[in-house]
């Protein structure tokens, strides 16, 4: 912030004996009419185009209130010029706030009589149900993972499926920024397009503060901080055609039986293909406590040897009513 002084000013001040107004705070000491002692707590900053300037005033300090008889005197001064007190003990006058003319008022206080409360409640109310809906939620996620019960399943069948994805290259149309074109591109076309903005320097704000000094004088004082604009930056926008590869189909092979021969499905490559991700499935299906039927997914090892017919302790979830594969002992 940049700073640039304007002048000196006096204080005001009312006198509190005979009424008379807009007394000088620096040459007032007393009042001009009934001889009243300045009070230094009732000065206060004129009104604009009111204002008298101080020429080549010396600043020495705050004034300082006389212990005795509460008058202000100059920071220089050993005795209160009203009382003759010593002023060896005395405190310095208490300074008004800076005073900023431009500064938005303070925002009103809500009235609580119009209404506002009832629609803060309301608020309260709605984000109350949301918690609560939130927090149900929650619950039964934790019940239906950790809520289960012992039961005995009998294992009925078997599948297992074992996938390859063949993808195959192809040409895509993409779009970015000259920096981010990949380097197999092709058919670039580019042109100029706002990619972002920056902040520049525009000019400058300033305000007028005026600074109580405590000897009946205030300084104004400009205070300015630069403002800033947004600006566009241009980049180069560029479209062009890449390599690309995607699934083209999806090869399986399956059975649903332990005494299967399980192999990955032979591929057929075509030109302009390739062998893409491998998946595979174990799944095993009871008859849960002699009636309902439920599934597992587990490993191949595992599904092996869950033979057909066996019966098996295990842990159920109450809610889903799936089957924990790993759980399972052998009755
Ligand atoms: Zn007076
Ligand atoms: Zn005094």
């Amino acid at each position: 912030m940049r700073t640039e002084d304007v002048g000196r000013y006096q204080m005001l001040w009312d006198c509190p004996f005979c009424g008379t107004e807009k007394l000088l705070g620096l040459d007032h000491r007393h009042c001009p009419s009934c001889g009243g002692a300045q009070d230094p707590d009732k000065r206060y900053y004129p009104p604009e185009g009111e204002e008298i300037a101080v020429e080549d005033h010396p600043f020495h300090g705050a004034d300082r209130e006389c212990p005795n008889c509460s008058t202000p005197n100059s920071a220089q001064a050993t005795f209160c010029g009203n009382c003759g007190s010593p002023l060896d003990e005395a405190a310095a006058v208490k300074r008004k706030a800076d005073q900023r003319p431009d500064d938005p008022p303070p925002p009103p206080e809500p009235d609580p009589a119009k209404g506002g409360g009832g629609k803060g409640s309301r608020k309260g109310c709605a984000f109350f149900v949301v918690v609560l809906l939130f927090v149900g939620f929650a619950a039964f996620c934790l019940m239906s993972t950790f809520w289960k019960k012992d039961a005995s399943v009998t294992v009925t069948g078997h599948s297992w499926t074992r996938s390859i994805t063949v993808e195959k290259q192809g040409t895509a149309t993409a779009s970015a920024w000259k920096e981010s074109v990949p380097k197999d591109a092709t058919n670039i076309v580019c042109k100029k397009e706002q990619q972002s903005t920056k902040k520049v320097e525009s000019g400058e704000e300033c305000k007028t503060v005026r600074k109580d000094k405590g000897d009946g004088t205030y300084d104004k004082v400009k205070e300015c901080s630069p403002t800033y604009k947004d600006e566009p930056v241009y980049g180069q926008k560029c479209s062009y055609r890449t390599q690309k590869w995607t699934t083209a189909r999806t090869e399986k092979a399956q059975g649903n039986s332990t005494g299967d021969r399980i192999a990955w499905p032979q591929l057929k490559l075509q030109s302009g293909e390739r062998q893409g991700a491998r998946t595979e499935t174990y799944v095993v299906k009871f008859k849960v406590d002699g009636s309902d039927s439920g599934s597992c997914d587990t490993n191949q090892q595992r599904w092996a040897t869950l033979e057909d017919g066996s019966t098996w302790n295990g842990k159920i979830s109450v809610i889903s009513s799936s089957i924990d594969c790993d759980s399972l002992t052998r009755k």
